[in-house]
């Protein structure tokens, strides 16, 4: 594990035993699926984690006017990952939808002919994905795990994709970014 920018690095074998014994007072519901869309893959380095995380927060206080970076994780191709926000803190990162909620990032475009996911990444992905529903107690479905796409970008309201959405996390995440891609690819183990 390292810190820089009051951000810390952790492999998915780290992660697991940090998230295991943090003490966490907010009441997580929800675990948010999201890409970053940009920076993406050709942004990465294999060394730039803590940049590449330290502009998005530049990004979301300086031109969103957010108090902090929006997510309270970032997942990155070699499949390391960083903190963001505060676990005790509400993220900025599905508009209505952000109570009770855990925010990830996973750095990359993948939309249908961008991003190709690593291995790594992938593996990272479902495994803190999972840790956290451990975690807290959150049952393994496309209620509780949820996908961008699936909220009304205007009314937060809950439309499964079927109008003003973004494509986030990706057209071909895991398959696709609909609830049956999710259920039959992803928040299924
Ligand atoms: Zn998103």
């Amino acid at each position: 594990m390292t810190s820089k920018f009051g951000f810390t690095k952790m492999d998915i074998n780290e992660f697991e035993t940090w998230i295991s014994n943090l003490r966490v007072a907010r009441t997580i519901i929800h675990i948010q699926e999201h890409h970053t869309w940009s920076p993406s893959y050709i942004n990465f380095k294999g060394n730039n984690h803590f940049d590449l995380q330290q502009g998005m927060k530049s990004y979301h206080v300086s031109h969103n006017g957010w108090m902090d970076i929006g997510q309270h994780f970032t997942t990155f191709p070699d499949g390391t990952i960083l903190t963001g926000r505060s676990l005790e803190s509400t993220p900025a990162c599905i508009l209505g939808f952000n109570m009770n909620a855990i925010c990830i990032e996973n750095l990359g475009d993948f939309d249908t002919g961008k991003d190709l996911m690593t291995v790594e990444h992938k593996n990272t992905i479902v495994r803190i994905t999972a840790a956290l529903c451990k975690k807290f107690g959150v049952a393994v479905n496309s209620d509780n795990v949820v996908y961008h796409h699936w909220f009304n970008l205007t009314t937060g309201v809950r439309n499964n994709g079927t109008g003003n959405n973004k494509t986030c996390p990706g057209t071909n995440f895991f398959g696709g970014n609909k609830v049956e891609n999710c259920n039959q690819n992803f928040c299924h183990w």
